[in-house]
């Protein structure tokens, strides 16, 4: 095989495509707009799509100048329908060889099986016309038509979805084989190298090829955080999923993971904000409960609840307590402690001085926990230093509002509520 007959090649008939555009590319809608602008009869050019779509057209064959397929009819007669390209000149493909040498962008693009439209646009204005125009897609059909027939236009569309694949396609057709294109072109940008030109090894320099896809421009910032809130995530799939996969659990953890995300990005891209060290990880028992706060679906809190040795309503008091002050406020809630004694006397101090006017309330101290004796008030203090107001409720101690810095407040606004 030698000239022409190995620069042919042939492309299977493609599975019908109902509904589905044949141009996605803008190469190939520019290919389908010339059909248009060339058919004298628009309705050939809708009958053609209908053919293609239909599966009428069978295998491609795409040569320099010129594509053909049997294209079968309505009725099932096959045509050898031909669509005849203009090829570019000796003169033409030199001139946009060495425009595409010049810019290892370009090379890299066509290697991705993208044409630029700058690539097109300076072909151009070069004086080459890369893409076929009005009057430049010339059909030939066994069915005799003198203009474009379904069947040349089918022809048409089907290459449409070709070239949106792969343009070296249009290329070829315009008279050169990919294979001879990058030879030809490797060679060109070896010798435009500006630098030391003896040295190098001929082809494109890789970082040249590798700098233009990888790094075209800096980085944008990060956009603005989306005042919103998430929405809510649904898993699909084709198949049921395995057995032990809770799909809801799964929903919900992928929701409350980007609604947490959203607000540390929020928090790190707000006015003012410093890089802060990264506080421990929450344990999985103060994790359950984050979780349950963020609105897990009840059969999911359940999950979450006997996972972390808690019934339902042990996890209703945790939640609660996260609400208030999150980790610290839940260690309040769950954990009991020995304060150092300075602690204890400075508090005692504190409470004294408050209750200056009259008598202080007796306090019976457990540990880190003070009752308020004849009340259903209670003193926390907690590991962050702070004063936890607690009121007993249903048999259990809960926290009853913000901590404070000293005891006495904390505990006036306990016993203001108490006696109102
Ligand atoms: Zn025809």
């Amino acid at each position: 095989m030698t000239g022409h007959d190995s620069l042919e090649r042939t492309f299977a008939a493609p599975p019908p495509a109902p509904g589905r555009a044949f141009a996605e590319s803008w190469w190939g809608r520019a290919w389908l707009k010339a059909l248009e602008d060339t058919a004298l009869d628009g309705r050939q050019v809708k009958e053609g799509r209908r053919h293609a779509r239909a599966g009428a057209v069978g295998a491609v064959s795409v040569r320099p100048g010129r594509i053909t397929a049997l294209v079968r009819d309505r009725d099932g007669t096959a045509y050898r329908s031909d669509v005849l390209v203009q090829q570019l000149s000796g003169t033409e493909w030199d001139r946009l060889l060495d425009l595409v040498a010049d810019r290892a962008g370009h090379i890299a693009a066509l290697l991705d099986h993208d044409i630029p439209p700058h690539l097109a646009e300076d072909a151009l204005a070069a004086g080459v016309e890369l893409l076929p125009g009005i009057g430049d897609l010339e059909p030939e059909c066994g069915c005799e038509a003198w203009d474009h027939c379904p069947h040349t236009a089918a022809l048409c569309h089907q290459v449409a979805r070709l070239l949106d694949e792969d343009p070296f396609v249009l290329l070829l057709m315009r008279g050169r084989g990919e294979r001879e294109l990058l030879d030809d072109l490797q060679a060109r940008s070896a010798s435009h190298a500006p630098e030391p030109a003896a040295e190098a090894s001929p082809g494109v320099p890789a970082l040249d090829v590798f700098t233009a896809r990888v790094a075209p421009r800096a980085l944008p910032g990060p956009p603005p955080p989306v005042d919103a809130p998430a929405r809510p995530l649904v898993l699909t799939a084709d198949t049921a999923p395995p057995p032990g996969l809770d799909v809801e659990a799964l929903e919900f953890l992928a929701a409350a993971a980007a609604a947490h995300a959203r607000r540390l990005l929020a928090e790190a891209l707000a006015p003012g904000h410093e890089l802060t060290p990264i506080p421990a990880g929450p344990t999985v028992s103060q994790d359950a409960v984050r979780l349950a706060a963020a609105g897990a679906p009840a059969r999911v809190a359940a999950g979450l609840a006997a996972g972390t040795g808690r019934d339902g309503a042990a996890l209703a008091r945790a939640v609660r307590a996260w609400e208030c002050g999150g980790p610290a406020a839940l260690a309040v809630l769950e954990e009991e402690w020995t304060p150092e004694p300075a602690v204890l006397a400075r508090a005692g101090a504190q409470l004294a001085a408050a209750w200056e006017e009259g008598p202080a309330p007796r306090l019976r101290a457990t540990r880190n926990r003070w009752t308020v004796v004849g009340t259903s008030a209670q003193l926390r203090y907690g590991p962050d230093g702070r004063w936890w107001p607690y009121r007993r409720e249903g048999g259990h101690w809960l926290p009853a509002g913000p901590c404070a810095h000293d005891p006495a407040t904390a505990l006036a606004e306990l016993l203001t509520e108490e006696n109102g």
